[in-house]
């Protein structure tokens, strides 16, 4: 058992208060690897912004979740050396599906996790749920739960459709939970390819499709029912299309790959919306440099050679997300 303060890691606590009272929201970036890794925290230790990072399932079967833990560990080391004197690290678990991991990750050192029972019926939502903040409390560490189903595909989370949270339940479910958090549904969708064409309009202008607004109707409601209470987003990519472009130009092919507007993100960063997931942003601005790499010098055959781009482009993306869409820059010094 470790807990994670002898990590140097934090809890989502005062973090998720001041974003929701300063009107900005964390940034919640996935890693699988070192370089990601190392980009998420260059971007981090350069702009002061408190980060969380997220170990998904998919993450978990492909890197082993005692590496990631120790990579975290290394993480916040890292930062310092950076001159970062006081990282705000957050090491979370995205999605987990039941207690067992839960705990398990509370035991090896995560500072949060998220308990997602939101494809169960209700009154078992908030029984796995508050099992989860019991047990997590003890400890300090935070719980994210989740009302609503997001459409879409992230690792092996997935939905054919989805269904908006029904703010009328909201109230209900914190209350019983505990949870310190709430990721809800009003339209972001996990993935590439959150909407299908026939979902979109066509801007004449540019030739590109555009997805449907975010329904901001229930997040309003959702922060009327629970003031202050910090929500969370996920599936919030905004699928660049200069990178898909990129990719494409260079032998990919991604057909329709659509993403959440960043000005739709913008906004509901200044709102209780405190913690923004993004992580297909960063998988295209890797795809997208190592093609170009690879195309360009096609007789490297050493990968540092091509991930050395894939890094940097990587932290050019985590910071922009982090100046120009959620605000989050300064918020850590
Ligand atoms: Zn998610």
């Amino acid at each position: 058992m470790v807990n994670y303060k002898e990590l140097g890691l934090v809890n989502t606590k005062e973090m998720f208060a001041k974003a929701v009272a300063g009107g900005y929201a964390i940034p919640a970036f996935n890693f699988n690897n070192m370089e990601q890794l190392q980009a998420i925290i260059m971007a981090a230790a350069e702009t002061k912004s408190p980060v969380i990072l997220q170990v998904s399932k998919g993450a978990r079967n492909y890197a082993n979740q005692t590496l990631l833990r120790y990579m975290a560990e290394g993480a916040v080391e890292y930062a310092k050396e950076l001159g970062w004197e006081n990282p705000q690290i957050v090491l979370h678990l995205d999605h987990g599906d039941s207690f067992e991991t839960c705990k398990s990750c509370v035991d090896m050192g995560f500072s949060s996790v998220m308990i997602d029972a939101s494809s169960k019926p209700f009154e078992e939502n908030i029984a796995i749920t508050k099992q989860v903040v019991e047990y997590a409390h003890q400890y300090g560490v935070t719980v994210e739960a989740e009302l609503g189903v997001l459409a879409g595909v992230e690792d092996e989370v997935a939905a054919e459709e989805s269904h908006y949270t029904k703010p009328e339940e909201v109230i209900e479910f914190a209350t019983r939970t505990g949870c310190d958090s709430l990721a809800i549904s009003i339209g972001t969708s996990h993935g590439a390819y959150k909407f299908k064409p026939e979902q979109c309009t066509l801007d004449p202008q540019t030739g590109r499709l555009v997805p449907p607004p975010l329904a901001f109707d229930v997040l309003h409601e959702v922060e009327a029912k629970l003031p202050g209470f910090p929500i969370v987003l996920h599936g919030s990519s905004s699928v660049p299309q200069d990178e898909v472009d990129t990719i494409n130009k260079y032998g990919g092919k991604l057909e329709a790959a659509v993403g959440i507007p960043e000005e739709q993100l913008r906004e509901a960063s200044k709102s209780a919306v405190c913690k923004i997931n993004i992580d297909s942003d960063s998988r295209l601005a890797m795809t997208a440099a190592i093609r170009k790499t690879m195309a360009e010098h096609p007789a490297e055959f050493d990968p540092r050679k091509y991930l050395t781009p894939a890094r940097e482009s990587m932290k050019k993306l985590y910071i922009h997300k982090i100046v120009n869409v959620l605000g989050s820059d300064g918020k850590a010094l």
